[in-house]
């Protein structure tokens, strides 16, 4: 177990973690065992694979066990890590009244599960909750504008419905909650095919493909890389009194076609940039206020952009060679 400062203290617990099984579970899962506790991921492999964890169960305190999130389950557990939900706009608006069941239902049952058990569920919400947002940066005082009837409303409001369920419980006494709310997270073990910008683009570029920015790319975002965010949630999770929405990211902010730029020049690929229409609803700008989690959680984004990306990269060329694809040689081109 770790403090609010990330240190390693206290009992060994039980913890479940729904969506253990996908990219932020994986590391997530990763994290806990190597702090000494026992950890039940719990997934559907909906859009998480066996795969992102094989290397943890050779662990004796490692259990991976395949359930949709929205059939109830019981585990006697300390802690729950709510995080089962497609993440990527493509993969939640492919079955979304599915997404809207998984955030509402799913988190009914994992608070249930931890009411039962006098354990703490800290919810995987989202910067989705700010919808395309007039304030910038986002606060977490700010309510946000949503689109409730749009096609990413299945994910926004589904993710919405699941913090007041969090904060229902918590002042009922009946499960005590926290809210983490995380901004664009890549990173190692992303899904290849999720559709997400981080992803698509470095995938493109390693096939020496065209990149595909969506409108002009001057729409902006924060990336954060997933060491990062795993440690805030986990700072989150074991803070004593924290329980309404934290947000969690990298402030540095960069347009979608810097991103794309940065990527092109990384992998050293000979890749152009071409222009696709810009999905309905897409946010123009995101970018975390994370005042609130600095002061409370000591928390602090340590990997910048380029320094991420080229670890993702690396990982992507060789999760695309295992697949069989000889992805197109640049030489990286972080040292210069
Ligand atoms: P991911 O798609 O890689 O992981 C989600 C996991 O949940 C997958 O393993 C999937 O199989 C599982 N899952 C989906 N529906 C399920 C169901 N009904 N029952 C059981 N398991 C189910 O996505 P991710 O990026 O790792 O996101 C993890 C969580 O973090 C999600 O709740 C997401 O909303 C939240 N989040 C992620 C980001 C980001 O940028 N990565 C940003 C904001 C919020
Ligand atoms: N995007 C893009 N090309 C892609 C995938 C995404 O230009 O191939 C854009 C998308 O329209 C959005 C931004 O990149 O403006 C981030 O998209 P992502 O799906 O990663 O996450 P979002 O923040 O939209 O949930």
């Amino acid at each position: 177990m770790v403090d609010a400062n990330g240190r390693s203290v206290g009992r060994s617990m039980r913890i479940l973690v729904t969506g253990g099984a996908g990219f932020v579970g994986s590391h997530l899962c990763e994290r806990l065992l190597a702090d000494g506790h026992e950890v039940i991921a719990l997934d559907d492999f909906s859009t998480g694979s066996p795969a992102n964890v094989a290397h943890l169960m050779r662990s004796r305190r490692f259990w991976l066990v395949e359930r949709d999130v929205a059939q109830p389950f019981d585990y006697e557990i300390d802690r729950v890590y709510n995080l089962a939900s497609p993440a990527s706009p493509a993969r939640y608006q492919c079955d979304p009244v599915r997404t809207t069941i998984t955030n509402v239902v799913g988190t009914l049952n994992a608070l249930s599960c931890a009411e039962r058990h006098g354990a703490r569920l800290l919810q995987a919400s989202t910067s989705e909750v700010y919808g395309d947002p007039e304030v910038h940066p986002q606060p977490e005082g700010y309510l946000g504008r949503v689109n409730p009837i749009g096609v990413r409303a299945c994910y926004d409001e589904g993710k919405r419905c699941a913090e007041s369920l969090v904060m229902d419980f918590h002042r009922q006494g009946r499960a005590s909650g926290r809210i983490a709310r995380i901004f664009n997270t890549y990173g190692p073990r992303m899904a290849l095919d999720d559709g997400r910008a981080v992803s698509n683009f470095i995938v493109q570029a390693l096939r020496g493909e065209e990149l595909t920015v969506y409108g002009s790319g001057s729409q902006t975002r924060s990336f954060c890389y997933v060491d990062d965010l795993v440690e805030g949630c986990v700072r989150l999770m074991e803070h004593p009194v924290e329980v309404g929405p934290v947000n969690l990211g990298n402030p540095v902010e960069v347009t979608v076609l810097e991103l794309a730029q940065e990527i092109v020049r990384l992998t050293g690929s000979a890749s152009r940039i071409v222009y696709r229409p810009l999905p309905e609803d897409d946010p123009r700008q995101r970018r975390p206020a994370i005042e609130l989690a600095r002061r409370s959680l000591g928390f602090e984004p340590r990997v910048a952009l380029r320094q991420g990306l080229y670890a993702t990269i690396q990982s992507f060329r060789a999760a695309l060679l295992g697949a069989g694809e000889c992805p197109r040689r640049g030489e990286p081109a972080l040292a210069s």
